[in-house]
């Protein structure tokens, strides 16, 4: 009889145990920091609209951090019962409007496009960053490197001009140390154009790291670098 409490007593410790192991481990293996050019998103048949707070600067803008698997998939919607909270980042507000800019229409403050990148990715980092580390751990990833600097030190600058991928790959790099995935959307015309910029971040969001897998990229090998200040109010739908 002692023996078989004993065992019982053990088979539940074991079991107590890996339930705080699996819930303590992270579940994802790496994050994608993904940084986004306004004058892309904006040039295109769909066109943009800038936030209710204005025009945003002529700048990369954030897009995500995405938690990502080393095989290239990625888990969504992790967490139902975590939804987004705007209060929980009241002290980000300023960063987040200057720094990760909405440009969605009808026109918004940036509540709606922040919400949906937490629910749909910053719910399955929540092992490693709550709501707010969430959302200060990608500001902070932009302030390490500065991806238009990199790219107008190597001479490549948003003129409309084409430029080929693996210079803009090397001029990242060059900054950097590791070599970004690149994604591009399509103008009116139908050319290729520099879209967004992927860094590689390790699980705990403070290291840029080589990419274990990049994104399927839709970039041919000479892309455009649209302008941002050139768009006229008829380019832009300002609702
Ligand atoms: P995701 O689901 O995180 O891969 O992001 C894709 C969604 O984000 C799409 O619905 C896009 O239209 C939207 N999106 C991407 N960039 C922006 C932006 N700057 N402002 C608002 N929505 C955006």
């Amino acid at each position: 009889m002692k023996t078989h409490s004993s065992l019982c007593f053990l088979l539940l410790a074991l079991h107590l145990l890996i339930v705080l192991v699996s819930s303590s481990a992270k579940d994802f293996d790496f994050f994608y920091f993904v940084q986004q050019w306004p004058g892309s998103y904006c040039d295109t048949k769909r066109s943009c609209c800038y936030p209710v707070t204005g025009k945003p600067d002529a700048d990369f803008g954030i897009h995500g951090l995405w938690p990502n698997y080393n095989d290239g998939s990625y888990p969504s919607n992790c967490d139902p019962d975590s939804p987004f909270d705007s209060r929980k980042i009241k002290d980000l507000m300023p960063q987040m409007k200057e720094n990760w800019p909405t440009l969605a229409c009808p026109r918004g403050d940036g509540l709606k496009f922040w919400a949906h990148e937490w629910d749909k990715h910053g719910t399955c980092s929540e092992s490693v960053l709550d709501q707010h580390s969430y959302f200060e751990t990608a500001l902070n990833l932009q302030k390490k490197v500065n991806i238009l600097t990199a790219l107008l030190n190597a001479g490549i600058e948003p003129d409309g001009r084409f430029y080929s991928l693996t210079s803009i790959k090397n001029a990242i790099k060059l900054a950097t140390g590791i070599t970004p995935g690149i994604e591009c959307n399509r103008d009116e015309s139908g050319n290729t154009q520099l879209l967004e910029i992927y860094l590689c971040v390790d699980s705990s969001g403070q290291e840029i790291i080589e990419c274990p897998v990049y994104p399927r990229s839709r970039c041919t090998s000479r892309v455009e670098f649209p302008s941002f200040e050139d768009l006229s109010a008829g380019d832009v739908t300002e609702m």
